[in-house]
């Protein structure tokens, strides 16, 4: 089959089978461009909860689709690669938060979405990037908090909130390696550049951002802004939404540490080498298939999701 034929025939089985497809921004331009959702991971939770789609195809990594089945565990939930899995979610293993709460009895544990359903049955409120500054406010300045297990995004809501929780020592591949020089040198050639990052980056690239959000706050900015021209230190699958929704302005990947280059000049060629190998693993023939044949669904142990919906239903219910 073609690109083409692909394309009409995952929008036939879609409607045929009552399915809906959901895609985070760091899937590839084409999965985004047949989406019928695309969002960040906050989003794509609130549109899971209130789809009334019998299948969800989800586009993006295993612990987006786990966190979709537990809140709607009567839905099928398939995920093109099932092996798409996050190098963040991996940092964080049940059984050794498990020892580190036992360390730290009275602490309330908040969990970054990127966890595993077990990971999920052991917090108390879970968070995504969109809304941890404010979840984590609704706590007591002096409340013993644990903070898992994005470190970069504990250090910064620490920095933000005047908190002091504590941090699980965890990070996201694509996030860490973001280029500190290459931010300085492409603002050199673009010097009216605004540089956007995600939180997950290391302290000094943020310390240079002129804004730190959610890949979903980025894109607003870039939206509203009167700015034409944006430095994006994030996952470039992103790049696609901002072009799409902000036609005219120029969006310029940071590279990763180690991978700039530079033309005769000296000046960098930009990359668009920061993209996530586990979120490119999911391919518009991988939609199809499992769509079809309704394979890789997600199952998740009942009694591990009747412990981890209190955690994300109460994060719903904060970010109202
Ligand atoms: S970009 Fe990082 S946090 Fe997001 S899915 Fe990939 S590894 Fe996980």
């Amino acid at each position: 089959m073609d690109n083409e034929q692909l394309i009409e025939e995952i929008k036939r089985l879609r409607r045929e089978k009552k399915a809906i497809i959901m895609a985070h921004y760091y899937q590839t331009a084409d999965i985004q461009s047949i989406a019928d959702f695309i969002g960040d991971s906050l989003a794509l939770a609130q549109k899971a909860k209130t789809t009334d789609a019998e299948i969800i195809v989800l586009c993006g990594v295993h612990f987006m689709g786990e966190t979709a089945k537990i809140i709607c565990p009567d839905k099928k939930v398939l995920v093109p690669d099932i092996h798409a899995g996050c190098s963040l979610a991996d940092s964080c293993k049940a059984e050794d938060l498990k020892k580190f709460k036992e360390e730290h009895p009275g602490y309330t544990v908040i969990s970054y979405v990127n966890t595993t359903a077990e990971v999920k049955a052991l917090t108390d409120v879970c968070v995504t990037s969109s809304n941890a500054r404010k979840i984590v406010e609704t706590f007591p300045k002096d409340a013993k908090l644990i903070f898992g297990p994005d470190r970069n995004l504990g250090n910064y809501i620490n920095s933000v909130t005047g908190r002091q929780m504590l941090l699980w020592n965890g990070a996201c591949h694509v996030h860490e390696r973001f280029s500190v020089e290459a931010i300085v040198k492409l603002k050199k050639q673009y010097p009216q550049a605004k540089v956007l990052a995600h939180p997950e980056c290391k302290a000094p690239v943020l310390a240079l951002a002129d804004v730190v959000g959610s890949t979903a706050a980025l894109l607003e900015y870039a939206k509203k802004s009167d700015f034409n021209e944006f430095l994006v230190a994030t996952e470039s699958g992103i790049l696609f939404e901002m072009e799409r929704a902000c036609p005219g302005k120029k969006f310029i990947p940071v590279p990763p540490e180690m991978s700039e280059t530079f033309d005769k000049d000296g000046n960098m060629i930009p990359c668009a080498c920061n993209e996530c190998n586990y979120m490119r693993m999911n391919t518009m023939q991988k939609v199809y298939d499992c769509l079809k044949n309704e394979t890789n669904e997600i199952q998740v142990d009942p009694e591990i999701a009747r412990k981890a919906i209190g955690c994300i239903d109460r994060m719903l219910e904060l970010s109202k």
